[in-house]
């Protein structure tokens, strides 16, 4: 818009220069000189309207334009977004906006040149995928924002955003380069009451740093709660650093019985945060934020150690005692050394690794099967037993059994949410619990809630359960008085 005005401008002032300069050579000069004069007055104007394009060219791609990638930049896009939503109006579209993660490992890995060039190829990627009726820019580092005008079906808009995703991971700039690219993606459709163009690009960040690092969703919508969700987020990542030093968790146990003596046999440990601020905090919420943090690591041999030394207490006050169970994070097993940890701590406290069982959720085991089956292999060859927690919850569970010896499996709550009413769920859990007997593996009903559900388990030869029917999650002293009355009667 700019380079057009300019240039128009100059060819305005230029013929209305020579019209006058014509009439003042007619009047005045004889026949050759005015044709002289004509000519050299016609050579030097194209030679300043040359000048002046290539002038101006420069400085708008100085202005509007990215080196690294060729596209337009930041600047450019908000005035073509402007011009954009003049002409074409609010209706069905969609503010994208697509940060690379981990970007800087490629930078690392290979060099900047290379990383540019990759930046080169993820411009080209999105030129292909939204051709035309659209408006987009690399706006900093890795991140790519695009107006997009799609066909009104949100369908389509996903499909399209599902094949930017499948060109990025097949990004390659050189043979057998490997580089995976993976990409966070926020959405927000461009709403009616639409004023301005980088309130689209705030919320659609926003969405996209709920997929930020996420595995498996790689794009998000926005939505209203999802901002409130990302203050709330804030705050409790704020509190986090100071909670540990603050003595503010406290592990809770969760015991876990026979389902045919219904005698205890175990519990399993389930940190609970009660934060000076903001009060209790849900595990829901913070592990998966600790998780991101990577401060999960932490709060994982904290929980680990608490557990072992109240082993150790009961140990010195000859209390009766049955293993407890210890989640671990998939973050955490990603440390070389956890198992060297786990036994440093067991050996500080004195205590025997078959008191302390390990649960591993099934998403991350199928996520890294063949590192985490190592893991899984050490710790039962140094004498911890290990669970697959959350069996079933969507993965390709029985596949995984083939090559993963464990000791138990948690069957997921929610296979227990239908198991009233419905056939299939009870063919499904039927055939688990002889599939898991035929490994020589125990398996667990987390989640019984009614006698109902604890009825079916047993008679369908469960081995253990855990939910509220038989006890909540309870503290570490009205545990131990459980216990106490238990091996009274
Ligand atoms: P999980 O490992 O599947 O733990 C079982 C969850 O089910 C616990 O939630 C427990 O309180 C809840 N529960 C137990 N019985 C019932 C029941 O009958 N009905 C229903 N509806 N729920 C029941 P909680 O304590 O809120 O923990 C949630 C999740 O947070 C855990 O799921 C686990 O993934 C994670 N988590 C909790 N503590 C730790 C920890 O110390 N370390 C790590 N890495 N993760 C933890
Ligand atoms: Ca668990
Ligand atoms: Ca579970």
């Amino acid at each position: 818009m700019y380079k057009e005005n300019s240039k128009y401008n100059l060819v305005i002032s230029s013929i209305v220069f020579s019209v006058s300069m014509l009439i003042g050579l007619y009047l005045y000069f004889t026949k050759e000189s005015i044709v002289i004069v004509i000519s050299t007055f016609f050579i030097s104007l194209i030679y300043i309207i040359r000048t002046n394009i290539k002038i101006n060219k420069r400085l708008y791609n100085i202005a509007f334009l990215d080196d690294i990638t060729q596209i337009g930049n930041y600047n450019y896009f908000i005035i073509e977004c402007e011009r954009f939503m003049e002409k074409q109006g609010y209706k069905n579209t969609a503010l994208i906006y697509l940060d690379i993660d981990k970007f800087k490992l490629i930078n690392d890995t290979y060099n900047y040149e290379y990383g540019n060039r990759v930046l080169k190829s993820i411009g080209e990627i999105i030129k292909i995928v939204f051709e035309k009726e659209a408006v987009y820019c690399r706006s900093c580092n890795n991140d790519f924002i695009i107006l997009y005008k799609y066909n009104g079906e949100i369908e389509d808009l996903k499909n399209i955003v599902e094949d930017l995703i499948y060109r990025l991971k097949n990004v390659s700039i050189e043979n057998d380069d490997n580089l995976d690219i993976k990409p966070s993606i926020g959405i927000y459709i461009v709403p009616k009451d639409y004023t301005d163009i980088k309130l689209c690009i705030d919320k659609a960040d926003i969405a996209k740093s709920q997929v930020k690092g996420n595995r498996i969703n790689k794009y998000a919508f926005y939505d209203a709660e999802l901002r409130t969700k990302l203050i709330e987020e804030k705050e409790i990542e704020k509190y986090m650093e100071q909670s540990l030093l603050n003595k503010e968790f406290e592990i809770f146990l969760q015991p876990k019985y026979d389902m045919k003596s219904e005698n205890i046999i175990g519990s399993e440990a389930l940190i609970r945060w009660n934060n000076k601020t903001k009060g209790f905090i849900s595990p829901d919420k913070f592990i998966p934020l600790f998780e991101k943090d990577k401060f999960i690591k932490e709060i994982d041999i904290f929980v680990f150690t608490e557990v072992c030394s109240v082993i150790n207490k009961w140990m010195l006050e000859n209390t009766l005692i049955y293993p407890i169970s210890v989640n671990i994070s998939r973050v955490s097993l990603e440390n070389e050394a956890l198992v060297k940890q786990f036994i440093d701590i067991a050996r500080m406290f004195n205590v025997s690794h078959s008191s302390v069982q390990i649960e591993i959720t099934e998403s991350a085991i199928f996520e890294k099967e063949d590192k985490f089956q190592l893991i899984i292999d050490n710790l039962r060859d140094v004498g911890f037993k290990v669970s697959i927690d959350d069996f079933g919850a969507g993965y390709s569970s029985l596949n995984m059994l083939k090559n993963i010896v464990v000791d138990e499996i948690k069957l997921d709550k929610e296979f227990l949410v239908n198991i009233n009413n419905e056939d299939r769920s009870h063919i499904i859990i039927d055939s688990m619990i002889t599939m898991a007997h035929k490994l020589n593996t125990k398996i667990v009903a987390e989640g019984v809630e009614t006698l109902q559900q604890k009825e079916y388990l047993s008679s369908i030869g469960c081995d253990i359960g855990q939910g509220y029917i038989y006890s909540k999650p309870i503290t570490i002293n009205e545990y131990e008085r459980m216990i106490k009355e238990s091996t009274i009667n």
